[in-house]
C-alpha cells in the first residue's frame, strides 16, 4: 500500500463563500472573520464533575481537540470564546458560573455539555441547578451521561458552524441584546 504522505494529512479549511477570478478573491468581511474564529476558539474547560473526565479525554492525544484549532484552553475567562460546562451545576455554584460568564469578553458561546449542566440529569433534587440555561444563555447543548468524547467534539463542531455563520453585527443587535435582557445582563 502507498504510504501517505505529510501533505495529504493536512486537511485545508473550505474557503468562504466568494468571488473568484484571475488573480482575486472577493468575500464578505463577515466569512472571513468567521472562518478565522471558528478555527482558533479558545475553550474555559468548567468542569466539576464526571463529564469533566470525558472532556480529558477529548483533549488527549487520540481524540485531540488540538486539530480545531482549540489546543489553547483558557482558564481565564477574559481570554477565551467558549465556556464548556461539564458537570453537576449547584445551586450555590449557579452564581460563580454566572460571574465566570460575565467576566468573558464578546463575542462569546456557551456550551453546555452532559445531562447535568444541560438539565440536572438525574439530580433533581433541591440542590442542584436543573440546567444552566437559568442563569446564562447556552448555544449548544451536548447529550449525554456521561456524552462520549466523539459527542463532545460534535458539539464543539456544531459551535464552529454558529461561529463561523454569524454576522459580526450580531452583538449589537436588539435581538442579541433582548436575549442578554432577559437573563438580566446589561
Ligand atoms: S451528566 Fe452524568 S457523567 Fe456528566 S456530570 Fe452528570 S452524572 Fe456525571
Amino acid at each position: 500500500m502507498r504510504p501517505v504522505t505529510h501533505n495529504e494529512k493536512i486537511k485545508v479549511v473550505d474557503a468562504p463563500v466568494g468571488l473568484t477570478g484571475e488573480g482575486f478573491f472577493a468575500t464578505k468581511l463577515s466569512e472571513a472573520v468567521g472562518l478565522a474564529r471558528s478555527n482558533s476558539i479558545w475553550p474555559l474547560p468548567f468542569a466539576t464533575s464526571c463529564c469533566g473526565i470525558e472532556f480529558m479525554a477529548t483533549m488527549a492525544a487520540h481524540y485531540d481537540l488540538a486539530r480545531f484549532g482549540a489546543e489553547r484552553l483558557s482558564f481565564s475567562p477574559r481570554q477565551c470564546d467558549l465556556i464548556m460546562v461539564m458537570g453537576t451545576i449547584s445551586k450555590k455554584m449557579a452564581p460563580v458560573l454566572r460571574q465566570v460568564y460575565l467576566q468573558m469578553a464578546e463575542p462569546r458561546w456557551v456550551m453546555a455539555v452532559g445531562a447535568c449542566a444541560s438539565s440536572g440529569g438525574i439530580f433533581d433534587t433541591y440542590s442542584v441547578l436543573q440546567g444552566i440555561d437559568q442563569v446564562i444563555p447556552v448555544d449548544v447543548y451536548v447529550p449525554g451521561c456521561p456524552p462520549r468524547p466523539e459527542a463532545i467534539i460534535d458539539g464543539f463542531m456544531r459551535i464552529q458552524d454558529l461561529v463561523k455563520s454569524e454576522d459580526i453585527r450580531r452583538r449589537e443587535s436588539d435581538k442579541y441584546k433582548e436575549l442578554l435582557n432577559s437573563y438580566g445582563i446589561q
